[in-house]
């Protein structure tokens, strides 16, 4: 194994065990076992996008329990989304939106209903089984970054593919920090980057590994107005050049707009799905 790669596999480690976020079992074990085969909980893929269901979600709770209370952030939720489409989550602050792209996401476990993505049943996986998927299929924009703050910019989007035993990952993604205009800022620590360049490195790294579906929590929220319009052309050319299927939730109608569906949460339910009427032109 390279030096970067071994330092990259050694920092992740240590990152996981640590401090990670959606922390619920993941260890060494799980960061060892990224890109190991599903087994037989792999259900026969389909091929072809056309009418694909990707993700179906039915009848999702989750609750947090707080001394004798129960706290429901998310209460009997139910939606599908087609293989390749895009569709928003808005709501106010503290409706559910970034615990709902956690459960769909595979990064956090529902309290009970099904969550099926990619046509696997997400509850009946266990963690190994679950950071396989993702590194997988998915690509997440988390509302608070989540680089690590050992690695570089760089490394920190190289993470996925040297996880996924990759050739040419410096390469790659240098490339994509270029796309997402930080070509310059690659040996940089998250700690020496703003907000917003931060956030770019982690709209870098979603797409790394090419996902097939993208959640994004709020992709703009720290960006300018010129770096938003770039970086929101950038998500929705992965969207339509590789059928990327969007998952975005966002404050930023005009963001809102540009996708076919708008799902509204308010106290952990939808309260509102609906097609887009508006057409926003391509900025
Ligand atoms: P949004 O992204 O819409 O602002 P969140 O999904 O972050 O909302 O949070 C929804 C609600 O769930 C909030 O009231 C929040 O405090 C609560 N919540 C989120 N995570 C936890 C947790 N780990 N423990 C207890 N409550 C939580
Ligand atoms: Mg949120």
């Amino acid at each position: 194994m390279k030096l970067h790669a071994f330092k990259i596999r050694i920092q992740v480690f240590l990152y996981l065990t640590s401090s990670q976020p959606f922390s619920k079992g993941e260890g060494q074990e799980e960061v060892l076992s990224f890109g190991e085969d599903l087994g037989e909980v792999l259900i026969q893929q389909v091929k072809s996008n056309h009418m694909e269901t990707i993700l179906n979600l039915q009848q999702v709770s989750k609750t947090y329990k707080s001394g004798s209370r129960v706290l429901t952030v998310l209460d009997n939720v139910s939606f599908a989304v087609q293989a390749g489409s895009a569709l928003s989550i808005v709501g106010p602050s503290g409706s559910g939106k970034t615990t709902l792209l956690g459960l769909c996401a595979g990064l956090d476990r529902s309290s009970s209903g099904n969550v099926e993505l990619q046509h696997m049943q997400l509850e009946v996986l266990n963690e190994d089984q679950l950071a396989s998927v993702r590194n997988k299929y998915v690509g997440f924009i988390f509302q608070n970054f989540q680089l690590m703050p050992t690695l570089t910019a760089l490394e920190n989007v190289m993470v996925p593919l040297e996880l996924r035993g990759e050739k040419k990952v410096r390469a790659r993604s240098m490339d994509l920090l270029d796309k997402v205009g930080l070509a310059d800022r690659s040996h940089h620590y998250p700690a020496q980057l703003s907000g917003g360049e931060q956030q770019r490195v982690s709209i870098a790294r979603a797409f790394a590994n090419r996902p097939r579906i993208l959640f994004a929590d709020e992709p703009t929220g720290n960006l300018d107005a010129e770096t938003s319009g770039k970086i929101v052309n950038l998500i929705f050319d992965l969207n339509k050049e590789a059928g990327t299927t969007l998952l975005l939730v966002t404050h930023n109608a005009e963001l809102a707009a540009r996708t076919q569906r708008i799902i509204h949460l308010k106290g952990g339910k939808i309260v509102a799905d609906k097609p887009t009427t508006t057409t926003v032109s391509n900025i």
